[in-house]
């Protein structure tokens, strides 16, 4: 419950003050961090991650329960996701307008990637189930894409250490 409270203060909060998707990039710095140091895979999706929870605690109860097509969690489609939304949100980053604080400016476009992809997680989640948005998301994959690059150079370093 703490966590569709903390998803929805976010949600709700950035149409008086943009500053509350900054709330969102610091989850994506969170992440990455946690990635990159855990050695659990996903640290960040089974300790912190309050979207997951929020949407597995909202939407069991009118969650329809299918299942998502194998085509939309694969491996190609995911990393597209979340390489074509990486992308955008740096561009977009580098577009702030004259005479809008940065802080603002960059609230705006994580709070319009938040708005976006909660829509769609909670879209998902009652057509398939619940936690289906966890599926696709992108920042799972950046988890999963950095775990992947450490154990890759594990195995390539002469120790077998990185
Ligand atoms: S996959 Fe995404 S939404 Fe799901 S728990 Fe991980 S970071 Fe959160």
């Amino acid at each position: 419950m703490i966590s569709a409270l903390f998803v929805l203060t976010v949600a709700a909060g950035g149409f008086f003050a943009r500053e509350f998707g900054l709330a969102l990039a610091a989850e994506m710095i969170i992440a990455i961090v946690l990635g990159i140091s855990s050695p659990k895979p996903r640290a960040f999706c089974s300790g912190l991650c309050p979207r997951g929870r929020a949407l597995g605690f909202a939407l069991r109860p009118i969650s329809l329960g299918k299942t998502l097509p194998r085509m939309f969690s694969s491996r190609a489609f995911r990393r597209f996701l979340c390489g074509t939304s990486m992308f955008l949100v740096v561009m977009s980053l580098f577009q702030v307008r004259p005479g809008v604080a940065v802080a603002e400016w960059a609230g705006m476009v994580f709070w319009t990637l938040c708005l976006i992809t909660l829509s769609l997680g909670i879209v998902l989640g009652i057509v398939f189930k619940p936690r289906t948005w966890c599926a696709v998301c992108p920042l799972g994959t950046l988890q999963d894409t950095i775990r992947e690059g450490r154990s890759r150079q594990a195995l390539s370093s002469p120790s077998g250490t990185p």
